[in-house]
């Protein structure tokens, strides 16, 4: 068969062993102009994956071969691959999985059943994301922290520290409004860029891996109760 590519579309990876799903998002994904590649297990899609890094990968947790959240570890893992916009596909009451997804450096997750209509919009999101992130490229300070957007770096007292794309975002919104308080809402909308149908709890598990990160620095990202976050600059 032949089959054509236009290297101008945003090609997306779908990860999913039933083949039903697979098939409704493939033919959703597609009708928005979006080249789809379908895999069903997951060891074979880390080949894909470091063979020929896609735009975005749609990933379901359950799946033969290699497990949703190992295979987000060792994309996380591989700095050629770090960056990649993940979505996860979790059934619904999996929160311990969405959890730990996050955790690991998913962008967004999808509880199963959702509409592909959803899963368009999600995508579209964290796409927009994605791009805006390359497009902004001041330079933020603030004590021992340092962002570089166009580099894409983030330096704790002149040590390079990896980020997340997702991390690495929630990093550049508060450094860029430093001192003023950030809402979990505000910063679900800025950072994930949508408000409705969200757990505020995905801020706070963002929030606690950052300033894991941050070390003695930690504390400059400061919990304003009841309403969000701060940096102190
Ligand atoms: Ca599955």
């Amino acid at each position: 068969m032949l089959v054509s590519r236009d290297v101008s579309k945003p090609r997306i990876l779908v990860i999913e062993d039933e083949a039903d799903i697979a098939e409704i998002l493939q033919y959703n994904l597609e009708r928005e102009g979006f080249e789809v590649e379908v895999e069903p297990r997951g060891d074979r899609a880390l080949e894909i994956v470091r063979r020929r890094p896609p735009t975005l990968i749609l990933l379901d947790l359950m799946l033969p071969g290699l497990d949703g959240l190992e295979l987000t570890r060792m994309i996380k893992r591989d700095e050629r691959t770090a960056t990649l916009p993940i979505v996860m596909l979790t059934a619904r009451d999996e929160e311990v999985d969405r959890i730990v997804g996050l955790e690991l450096g998913a962008d967004d997750y999808l509880a199963k059943p959702f509409s592909p209509r959803e899963v368009v919009l999600r995508v579209k999101a964290v796409l927009r994301r994605t791009r805006q992130d390359s497009h902004q490229a001041p330079t933020y300070e603030a004590g021992d922290l340092r962002l570089d957007v166009a580099g894409h770096r983030f330096l704790v007292d002149g040590d390079e520290v990896p980020l997340t794309a997702t991390e690495f975002r929630l990093m550049k919104v508060l450094m860029g409004r430093s001192g003023r308080v950030q809402s979990r809402a505000r910063l679900l909308s800025d950072v994930w860029g949508y408000a409705e149908d969200v757990d505020s709890r995905t801020v706070d598990t963002h929030i606690r891996r950052l300033r894991r990160k941050l070390g003695d620095e930690a504390k400059r990202i400061e919990t304003v109760i009841g309403v969000g976050y701060r940096l102190r600059a």
